[in-house]
């Protein structure tokens, strides 16, 4: 990302990335045999922007896409995608016409939302079924009653199951014993489904971490989101070969730049006070873009050739960098975090400064910030 951007903060997203993260998954798990993708763009796309983001993944060969909400699989319409979307999480008394009637398959997870939703059909409806997440999807001791339900209206016409899935409680540690068991009860489910009359064309249970670790959860389809976007969905287990490059840079130029002495205190409630008379530099990004407070004294950001060490709280709007006694200038490029190739901290470096996953530190990132696209050279 060495080409000088606009003077103000900003994101920086490597469309090229989104691509060749795409393809290297889609690579990866149809190794063995034919296995779908789908590439999860909920939540704005993790914070890198849902339609540039869809729209990569489907020139890179997604045949899926998957979000939360109706709304963002309305959107995905309104941006013109005609693939084929999953969504997940309705609410009770969701208006599922819209969503029913742009051919979007929607999720049920008990008899109740099976009714709703084929009163909106003929609908495209996929059950997800809870194999011990415990979080949505049918109770195992309903999976009788919903999928018999599901076998009911899709005789009657009013539905057609496209889709069994669930989804792992502990994918990125690929040794815990909740992954045999979830697949087992998933297999459990699948036969039941099958003894009901259900014949779904797509079966999945993997999420990232899975679908790069557990070659057994990838049946027909793997929803992945995190390594999409580059970023590591279980530091230390997966293999680095796999080439992911991270997408998102976050980047500002220094507004201010100014000489305190030993003794002088950094930011509101003066956590930091200088040990020695150094070089500061203001930063224009704070908590309202998604700058974590908890990185106050604890991150760190490259300016003017290294990594250096935040000071003081992080505010709404700025922060404070010791630059100690280098020279820097107003308008200097300072990198917050990116794929980490210039020396910069990654997402993950943030992550683990703070105490989070990088999940939560791309997602979060936003406020003021403009997205800026780009197609870095390379990376294709
Ligand atoms: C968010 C989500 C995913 C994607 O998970 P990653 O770990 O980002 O790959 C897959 N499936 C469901 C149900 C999700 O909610």
């Amino acid at each position: 990302m060495t080409e000088p951007g606009p003077a103000r903060a900003e994101i920086v997203v490597d469309l090229a990335a989104v691509r060749h993260n795409v393809r290297r998954l889609a690579e990866l798990v149809a190794a063995d045999g034919p296995v779908q993708m789908m590439t999860v763009v909920k939540a704005d796309g993790y914070g890198h922007g849902m339609v540039p983001v869809a729209r990569a993944a489907r020139a890179a060969g997604a045949h899926w896409l998957g979000v939360a909400t109706l709304d963002e699989a309305l959107a995905l319409r309104e941006a013109g995608d005609t693939g084929p979307v999953l969504c997940w999480l309705a609410a009770p008394g969701e208006d599922y016409a819209a969503a029913v009637e742009a051919g979007i398959d929607v999720t049920a997870y008990s008899v109740a939302e099976l009714d709703e939703i084929a009163a909106a059909g003929p609908a495209r409806v996929q059950v997800k079924l809870d194999t011990g997440l415990s979080r949505g999807g049918a109770t195992r001791a309903d999976w009788e009653q919903v999928l018999g339900h599901a076998a009911d209206l899709e005789r009657a016409g009013r539905v057609q199951v496209t889709g069994l899935w669930s989804h792992l409680a502990a994918s990125d540690v690929p040794q815990h014993p909740a992954n045999d068991q979830q697949e087992k009860a998933f297999r459990e489910a699948l036969d039941l489904a099958e003894a009901l009359g259900l014949r779904p064309e797509m079966r999945h249970l993997a999420n990232s971490a899975a679908a790069i670790l557990r070659p057994s959860a990838r049946f027909d389809l793997v929803r992945c989101g995190i390594a999409s976007y580059g970023l590591d969905p279980a530091p230390g287990e997966t293999p680095a070969h796999l080439g992911l490059v991270p997408a998102m840079t976050v980047r500002a130029p220094l507004v201010m730049v100014k000489r305190i002495a030993r003794g002088d205190g950094v930011s509101y409630g003066h956590t930091w006070i200088a040990d020695h008379d150094t070089t500061v530099g203001l930063v224009p990004a704070g908590y309202a873009e998604g700058v974590p407070r908890a990185a106050s004294n604890e991150a760190s950001v490259w300016v003017a050739g290294k990594q250096r060490p935040i000071r003081g709280l992080v505010c709404m709007d700025q922060f404070v960098v010791d630059l100690g006694d280098d020279q820097a200038e107003v308008g200097d490029e300072v990198l917050l975090f990116g794929p980490g190739d210039r020396g910069e901290p990654t997402a993950q470096d943030w992550a683990e400064a703070v105490g989070t996953i990088n999940y939560e530190i791309v997602t979060r990132v936003g406020g003021r910030l403009r997205r800026r696209y780009v197609d870095r050279a390379g990376a294709a």
